[in-house]
């Protein structure tokens, strides 16, 4: 009987995912990508969704579009629901299929540390539609707030309150603080929306716990200036309707509350049955494969595994990546050589790390130099737009930043799904 070209398997279109099957180059392997959404979202600029700086096509692309030109790379959509590791089967909603090889990349979601139930009031920011929904929010609370006959009901509507200080929360709460003091404040008539409250609680003694000391000091006084409150050291001891009680017995009263605090890995981890870190990543080998399991490989934001420095490799889009073309060149190999070539370890190169502010403001750490501020913020302007994806994608959100650089204005303000048209 005819032997069928080996088969590979890659569990989502992320960063990880992408780049594997963007990199992976053997000619007579069949590759299946699945993702359930038909889009590769640049999560870094998730948070501009979110504010109204940019809209949502303007940081996604179809999968199908960006492989268009792999011949042995096919793209379905569909949800994965679990895997059989011993029989080397993938149940997918719709069907269940075999591999040779399986690469994991399906990512992480917002995790709540033991406390689902602050979903509902705090959502969290992942998805597109994560984005879009905290946008309408906000916009939302201002017409609210425009509406109130009563100051204190103005108040609640024109409090934001971000919980976590990392790097999402850093960069929400700057951009809705710039979003209140310099884009909505002309446009209302009854509310000053730059006396808008936007406050960010961080559990640990500094913001963005994984820069220096300096770096972190240098972000808090960056965001105080754009009229962040910042709250260090303050626990959150529960999220209800509207409001946020802190374990100091302080409540803060908010329509807008934005969960950037937790992050963990796919909940398809648990059911793998293989060793998991506290966030619920897999503990892969050095070669990044699952113990016990050579063909199966963990990428990305799902791996827990060491770098050179005994630190865990973080979970940033560079890591995916690089992660993704070290299994890709190893599986290639091992192709070639009928099983028999070596399997160095995956080695993590960190070339940087940056977290933006605000209009001119970022922090940013690169080989041994840090500097903050304006050349932060440029480095931070440059990278993304090298990394985000499609070349109209490139052009429109930069026509976008120059727009609302110069005008202090936000094109992506439109609030939809409010009027049922079917009715007068
Ligand atoms: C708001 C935000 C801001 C960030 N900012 C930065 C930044 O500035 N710089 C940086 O380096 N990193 C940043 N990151 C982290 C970075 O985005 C991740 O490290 C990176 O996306 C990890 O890549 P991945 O391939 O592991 O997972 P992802 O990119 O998350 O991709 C996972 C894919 O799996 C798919 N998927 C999940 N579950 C299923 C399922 N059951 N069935 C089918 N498909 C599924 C998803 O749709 C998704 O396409 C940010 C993350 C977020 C959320």
């Amino acid at each position: 009987m005819e032997k069928m070209n080996p088969h590979v398997i890659v569990l989502g279109a992320g960063f990880g995912g992408l780049t594997f099957c963007q990199t992976f180059n053997h000619r007579v392997t069949r590759v299946t990508l699945f993702d359930r959404q038909n889009h590769h979202l640049f999560q870094p600029l998730l948070y501009q969704v979110a504010t109204a700086g940019l809209s949502a096509p303007e940081i996604a692309q179809p999968i199908r579009s960006i492989l268009s030109d792999q011949p042995n790379v096919t793209v379905l959509l569909d949800r994965v629901v679990g895997c059989d590791l011993a029989e080397r089967t993938v149940r997918l909603e719709d069907s269940t299929l075999t591999y040779d090889y399986l690469v994991l990349a399906l990512g992480g979601h917002t995790s709540y540390f033991g406390h689902p139930e602050w979903e509902q009031f705090a959502p969290g920011l992942k998805s597109l539609d994560d984005a879009m929904g905290i946008r309408r929010r906000i916009l939302l609370a201002f017409e609210k707030a425009e509406n109130a006959n009563h100051p204190a009901g103005q108040d609640r509507w024109m409090t934001i309150v971000v919980v976590g200080g990392g790097p999402t929360g850093v960069e929400l709460a700057g951009a809705c603080a710039e979003l209140t003091r310099t884009v909505l404040q002309k446009d209302f008539k009854r509310i000053d929306p730059s006396q808008a409250r936007v406050v960010m609680i961080e559990a640990g003694p500094r913001v963005l716990a994984q820069f220096s000391p300096k770096l972190s000091a240098s972000a808090e006084r960056q965001l105080k200036a754009l009229g962040v409150e910042v709250r260090t050291a303050t626990k959150v001891k529960s999220i209800g309707p509207g409001r946020v009680d802190l374990e100091s017995g302080e409540v803060i009263f908010a329509e807008n509350i934005i969960w950037a605090a937790g992050v963990s890995a796919s909940p398809l981890t648990q059911k793998l049955g293989v060793e998991l870190d506290r966030a619920g990543r897999v503990k892969v080998s050095p070669d990044l494969s699952l113990p016990g399991h050579p063909e199966v490989f963990a990428i990305g934001d799902m791996a827990f595994v060491l770098g050179e420095d005994g630190q865990p490799v973080p979970g940033v889009s560079p890591a995916a990546m690089q992660m993704a073309r070290h299994v890709a060149r190893l599986i290639e190999n091992e192709l070639l050589l009928n099983g028999k070539s070596p399997r160095p370890p995956f080695q993590y190169r960190n070339k940087g790390t940056m977290a933006t502010i605000g209009r001119s403001a970022a922090v940013a750490k690169m080989g041994r130099f840090e500097f903050s501020g304006f050349p932060a913020w440029l480095a931070w302007l440059g990278v993304h737009l090298i990394f985000l994806i499609g070349f109209r994608n490139k052009v429109a959100v930069l026509l976008q930043w120059a727009y609302a650089y110069c005008t202090y204005k936000r094109g992506a303000r439109i609030i939809t799904g409010l009027a049922d048209n079917s009715k007068p």
